[in-house]
């Protein structure tokens, strides 16, 4: 027997989050979740409504956020109601600003150098699906790990602190030569060397120097644009590094107005920075926040 379906409101998909599936009388619904963070409740909630409108299988997405397959779009407009209702509304898809990825950064991992959860949803506040001529991805790692892969995006950021050292106390014990494994340490005649140019600024060495020679500079964001994963990967160029949560807010928000004005929907980001003259960009981009 036929299935009955509700009349379905054409207009929601126009809406970013609604992908039309494979099989055409269907759609998968991806929900926003700035950083991947979701309440025990939230989950607990979300589970309650898939099964409520009839998904089988929740999907974890590579953007930190969860899809609904398979979803009958008639039930679209009481399913969307529910998610906002449980804080899980719906994502972005699009040529837009999509879920913004972080790793759990200073809350809770050891090498974190910056809050990157508070950054994400700050930013996606702020700019998520954001209407533009290219899709945009923001990532956010807390330190040179890189664990979110945030050079391959259109916007990456990682935390970085820059280390200090006092060669003048230094006992050339060597001790914080095995922490760095970018060899940028070395002691010479005693003394401890740094090479800036092998430097990450990952900040590890700064801690275990049992004499506290190494000191750690404030912490700092450093940006990338025009990275990119997928069928031809980029690594993200170095635009600029900035001192506060703040100004990462107020440097994305001239790189969206940038693409908003003067990008192409022709091709991606990363293939139009060149024609975008990015190197301009990234003068008045230096010369704005003194970087
Ligand atoms: S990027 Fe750094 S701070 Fe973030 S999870 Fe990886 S190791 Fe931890
Ligand atoms: S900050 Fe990181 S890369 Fe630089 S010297 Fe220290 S451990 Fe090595
Ligand atoms: S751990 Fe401290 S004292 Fe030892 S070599 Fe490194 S900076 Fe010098």
């Amino acid at each position: 027997m036929p299935r009955q379906r509700r009349p379905i409101n054409h207009d929601l998909y126009t809406r970013g989050g609604i992908i039309t599936e494979r099989d055409p009388d269907f759609c998968i619904v991806r929900l926003r979740m700035p950083a991947g963070m979701i309440t025990p409740g939230q989950m607990k909630e979300l589970g309650e409504i898939a099964a409520r409108y009839g998904v089988e299988m929740v999907h974890l997405t590579t953007r930190q956020t969860m899809e609904l397959p398979h979803v009958d779009p008639s039930v679209l407009e009481p399913l969307l109601k529910d998610l906002e209702k449980n804080g899980t509304p719906l994502g972005a898809e699009r040529q837009e600003v999509v879920n913004i990825t972080a790793c759990l950064g200073t809350r809770n991992c050891k090498f974190g150098i910056i809050d990157s959860v508070a950054l994400a949803e700050e930013l996606d506040k702020k700019f998520f699906a954001k209407d533009l001529p290219v899709k945009v991805r923001i990532a956010i790692s807390s330190c040179p790990n890189g664990c979110e892969s945030e050079r391959l995006n259109e916007i990456g950021i990682t935390g970085i602190q820059k280390p200090i050292r006092d060669p003048g106390l230094c006992t050339g014990c060597g001790t914080c030569t095995h922490y760095c494994r970018e060899k940028a340490i070395e002691v010479i005649d005693g003394v401890v060397v740094l090479h800036p140019t092998l430097c990450m600024e990952c900040g590890f060495c700064i801690l275990p120097c049992p004499f506290h020679i190494i000191q750690g500079a404030p912490p700092e964001f450093r940006i990338t644009l025009g990275g990119h994963r997928g069928r031809h990967p980029k690594i993200g160029r170095h635009l600029v590094d900035v001192k506060t949560q703040e100004e990462v807010v107020r440097v994305v928000d001239k790189i969206i107005y940038w693409i908003y004005r003067q990008a192409s929907t022709d091709s991606m980001l990363p293939e139009q920075l060149d024609d975008l003259e990015f190197d301009k960009f990234r003068e008045t981009i230096v010369k704005m926040t003194g970087g």
